[in-house]
């Protein structure tokens, strides 16, 4: 058996442990004689799982008690259209600030249910950086503002939560929740795929205040009403269950790490190693976020010398670091340092970047 250092941008990797212990009971899951997967969603064990993983979710991120844990499907895509239908609340506007290929994924599905309205664009500097507090242009009739807080595409991550005043805000935090300590209540609704920082692919965990709730038209499908999976603790319908068991694990990983606060000042520390590098490294690599919107999870660099890239990413997999290749819209390298990613990979992945940079430069 071979494990590699996996910079996947998503699904990305999972901590070891927990693959472990999903292989040790997955024929026997609790002394039942089968696996999860086999185990009804209606059964004690499973709704206790369920709890217990919407319950982590909720002390790891010390979610207020105004605040609903809600565990659905759909990954964050459908989120971009559930966000519109659940809070529009017959208003036909909303503010989007536009960072970068996620942010704009969502805007253009909003466009389908309102007019959306730019309060920021980072078109003009290349998506290198987020806005400030004071350039955004808020409309406060607005029903709601989005935003998109780690841009896993671009590598940009919002190092403040704006200040939307009453207006609620709601976040597209897939690939960096779990990563940081967050102020939940400042956010009207937050959402997240698990495939990211959580577990499988499959599952999508919402986090919504609780008076957001009930704000659809008549005609919005039951599945795609917030309330639906609040009234009933994600339980409306059969739950993706093995993505569902497998976060939890993840979950109960992350409490033995000692939580969010202490991950985080792990991801600073590989961040800083991998981007301390890159700036080291006179130009051989090029990062061109603005230092301080830099994310510490997924962090997309380009060789000066394109022509090498392919050679850099195959020396890159003769030492066991793969998955590195840059998303096809930007092109160049990205690793995604994700919860699960160890220091020793990042350690791994800057030595060659290092020796290759000697053997070129
Ligand atoms: C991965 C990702 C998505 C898309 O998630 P799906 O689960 O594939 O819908 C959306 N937003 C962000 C920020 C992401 O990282």
């Amino acid at each position: 058996m071979r494990r590699v250092f996996n910079f996947s941008a998503g699904p990305g990797a999972v901590p070891e442990e927990c693959l472990a212990q999903a292989r040790d009971e997955m024929l026997d899951w609790q002394q039942l004689g089968y696996s999860v997967i086999e185990a009804s969603h209606r059964s004690e064990r499973f709704i206790e799982l369920m709890h217990e993983t919407a319950a982590l979710v909720r002390e790891l991120l010390a979610v207020p008690a105004s605040h609903d844990v809600l565990l659905l499907q759909g990954g964050a895509h459908l989120q971009f259209a559930m966000v519109p239908l659940n809070l529009l609340g017959g208003s036909d506007r909303a503010d989007y600030l536009d960072t970068g290929a996620w942010s704009q994924t969502a805007i253009e599905e909003a466009r389908r249910w309102c007019q959306v309205s730019l309060a920021a664009s980072g078109a003009q500097a290349g998506y290198t950086c987020t806005p400030s507090q004071n350039e955004l242009r808020l409309d406060p009739a607005a029903a709601y503002v989005h935003y998109c807080s780690n841009e896993t595409i671009d590598g940009v991550e919002f190092p403040y939560v704006p200040d939307t005043g009453a207006v609620p805000l709601v976040a597209d935090a897939s690939s960096h929740l779990m990563s940081r300590p967050l102020d939940i209540a400042r956010y009207g609704l937050i959402y997240a795929g698990a495939q990211k920082n959580l577990g499988p692919a499959g599952l999508c965990v919402v986090i919504v205040r609780q008076d957001l709730l009930g704000r659809c038209a008549p005609t919005t499908p039951t599945m795609l009403d917030y309330r639906t999976h609040a009234r009933v603790g994600s339980g409306y319908n059969t739950p993706p269950t093995f993505s569902v068991y497998f976060a939890c694990l993840v979950l109960r990983w992350l409490k033995r790490q000692g939580g969010v606060a202490a991950i985080e000042q792990r991801n600073i520390g590989k961040a800083q190693l991998l981007y301390g590098a890159i700036d080291q490294s006179e130009g051989f690599y090029v990062n061109r976020v603005r230092a301080a919107d830099r994310s510490r999870m997924n962090v997309p660099f380009f060789l000066r010398n394109n022509s090498l890239l392919e050679e850099f990413l195959r020396g890159a997999g003769e030492r066991d670091l793969v998955q590195l290749r840059g998303h096809r819209r930007l092109g160049g390298v990205r690793a995604s340092l994700y919860n699960a990613m160890p220091l020793a990979g990042v350690q791994a992945l800057v030595s060659f970047m290092r020796e290759f940079a000697q053997r070129h430069g």
